[in-house]
């Protein structure tokens, strides 16, 4: 059994997959690749919150062990942009330049995953006797981890022994990422003419009053740590802020987006709490001070979306065995979430452990090099050998409910 680490990247490169597309033409391309090889191949059309054209997952299974070996990744792109900005083809049309495939998805993730198939793909018949080797490949991934929330909910990863998601971590291990939280808190005012601003109330003005709090009352909440994350805190940001319709109308609502990364899953029910918190003090505020309840303080909160933080036992047999064939002493996190932190909730212990600099993804001119391409594909191949000879515990998953 043989494969092109490098062929399958190019045809995934080619065919355009950002999340707001079907996703079918470029899963297509990949199954021909996967039932070539004799995977058993199941789709799981996605449901859920819509996003856009139909779109579907797929679990694909190598062996006949009751353990199982799981490999996830996921073939959305962020948009390609300006494409005067990119000096590559942005599909990867000019095939291999020196060292470099360039193209969107190249490097997030089409070339992890690529790796990971033909990693599974390579390994012979008798290695996997007592394994099986599953790759859960999602969509949506960029727009929130909405493939791999959907395929958890419908697909049982059985007795697995562990889950490589494949993000390019340039092969380094990462044993713990955080979550990712963004709510929306929406204030109101009273509009009237912008000519006698004290008939109304101003709903931008009260936004600012909620602002300037945050600093000093989620202090408590960033002081916050977790043994896999040494001293990092969890942190939030404002990342938008929008009110105000005309010069001549005192604006009578301004929403305000909250983005919180948070250590554990615990962490998102305080920051709510805290912001919660927040709104009763500036109400409260009012009413002490005599403010009719029309003009007093008023806002409701909404969150837009979330996905897990994932941290792995780096005592466990699991982590220690990936770290050993990585050449690894350190345990290593990141900031940014994946959809290990998915899966890890359903109860699969994950490391992310992938090809290729994050650097590069999101940015024109992305690409991936044939050298980490093929190193891929060795460790992930090492890997899999050093499963299938241990004995290493299994889990069986539970169903997500989030
Ligand atoms: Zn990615």
């Amino acid at each position: 059994m043989s494969c092109s680490v490098v062929n399958l990247t190019k045809a995934l490169v080619a065919i355009p997959s950002e999340s707001s597309r079907s996703n079918l033409p470029v899963m297509q391309q990949l199954c021909t690749f996967l039932y070539s090889q004799g995977f058993r191949v199941t789709r799981y059309p996605q449901n859920g919150p819509s996003t856009g054209p139909e779109k579907t997952n797929l679990i694909a299974e190598r062996g006949n062990g009751t353990r199982r070996l799981v490999f996830s990744g996921h073939l959305d792109t962020v948009p390609v942009g300006e494409r005067g900005q990119w000096q590559h083809d942005p599909y990867g049309a000019e095939g291999i330049i020196g060292d470099r495939l360039y193209g969107r998805g190249a490097v997030d993730m089409k070339g992890q995953v690529a790796a990971m198939a033909c990693a599974c793909a390579s390994v012979p018949e008798e290695v996997l006797r007592n394994l099986t080797l599953t790759l859960a490949i999602t969509g949506d991934e960029e727009i929130g981890h909405v493939g791999i929330k959907d395929l958890a909910a419908k697909h049982v990863f059985q007795r697995a022994v562990g889950c490589v998601v494949g993000e390019p971590t340039g092969l380094r291990v990462v044993s713990a990422h955080k979550g990712g939280m963004t709510v929306r808190i929406t204030v109101r005012g009273l509009s009237c003419h912008s000519s006698k601003p004290h008939l109304g109330v101003n709903a931008i003005e009260q936004a600012a009053r909620l602002l300037n709090l945050l600093g000093e009352r989620l202090a408590p909440w960033c002081a916050q740590r977790h043994p896999a994350f040494g001293e990092e805190p969890p942190t939030f940001t404002v990342v938008g802020v929008s009110g105000g319709v005309a010069d001549n109308v005192v604006p009578d609502s301004c929403t305000v987006n909250i983005s919180a990364r948070a250590l554990e899953t615990g962490h998102f029910e305080t920051f709510r709490a805290a912001l919660e918190g927040i709104i009763s003090e500036l109400v409260d505020d009012d009413t002490r001070k005599g403010v009719p309840p029309e003009r007093r303080f008023s806002a409701d909160m909404d969150l837009l979306k979330w996905a897990p933080p994932m941290v792995c036992d780096t005592a466990g047999v699991w982590y220690r065995t990936v770290a050993r064939i990585a050449g690894q002493e350190k345990p290593e996190f990141v900031t940014y979430g994946t959809d290990a932190g998915v899966l890890n909730q359903v109860g699969l212990p994950c490391v992310v452990w992938g090809p290729g600099d994050i650097i590069r993804a999101h940015s024109v001119d992305e690409y991936i090099t044939l050298e980490e391409l093929t190193t891929a594909v060795t460790h992930y191949r090492e890997l899999i050998c050093a499963v299938a000879a241990s004995e290493l515990p299994t889990f069986t998953t539970s169903l997500w409910n989030g």
